[in-house]
């Protein structure tokens, strides 16, 4: 069977990046969304499991000990990584995967994925990620401060990646980020 397809969605934190993915996954239910681990805290509404599979620092160590992650980062005073088994054997069944992570991790895809397609994110301006990561009022004024301060380093690195998407009108963003993946065929018939 040929192997399927990796597909990375990378970018800082309150730029769009899961609402894009949700949308993404509703045209195209074949692709496949790897479910990190995280030490973080659940937020309200997240479901262990589906959003993120939460767990202990122990346990995270651990994992990474076994080799169980596919890639892992400390971001904002957590860590987060991608279960390797579950991506590596929807590859082998010729599935495309795509993952949602930030840009420390999105390299060590790169390194380790010569093949893998990685899409930076970017806010339209300074001011909208910062307006975003505020509205969205889901993590303490010192965890946006955090996330903030990340986003000025991410944002560097977008030229680093196979591809650029802004994301300001979130219907064009989808569009352009189905060309850059090739989602849609030349008549523009979903895939
Ligand atoms: P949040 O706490 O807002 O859910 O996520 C914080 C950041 O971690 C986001 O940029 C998100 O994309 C990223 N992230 C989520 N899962 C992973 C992962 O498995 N690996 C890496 N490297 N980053 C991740």
């Amino acid at each position: 069977m040929t192997e399927g397809r990796l597909i990375v969605l990378t970018g800082p934190s309150g730029v769009g990046k899961g609402t894009l993915l949700k949308h993404l996954c509703q045209r195209h239910p074949a692709l496949r969304v790897s479910v990190s681990l995280t030490t973080r805290a659940p937020r309200p509404g997240e479901i262990p499991g589906q959003s993120y599979i939460f767990v202990s620092r122990e346990e995270f160590q651990s994992a990474i000990a076994a080799g169980a992650l596919l890639e892992w980062a400390e971001y904002a005073g957590n860590y987060y990584g991608t279960p390797r088994q579950p991506v590596v054997a929807a590859l082998h069944q010729g599935q495309w995967v795509i993952l949602e992570i930030e840009v420390v991790g999105a390299r060590q895809i790169r390194q380790n994925f010569p093949q893998a397609q990685l899409v930076f994110i970017c806010p339209p301006a300074w001011a909208t990620l910062e307006q975003r990561l505020k509205q969205r009022g889901q993590d303490s004024e010192t965890a946006i401060q955090k996330r903030l301060a990340r986003a000025k380093d991410e944002l560097q690195a977008a030229p680093e990646f196979d591809a650029q998407v802004v994301n300001d009108n979130l219907e064009q963003a989808i569009q352009e980020l189905e060309i850059h993946l090739g989602l849609v065929s030349e008549n523009n018939f979903p895939i």
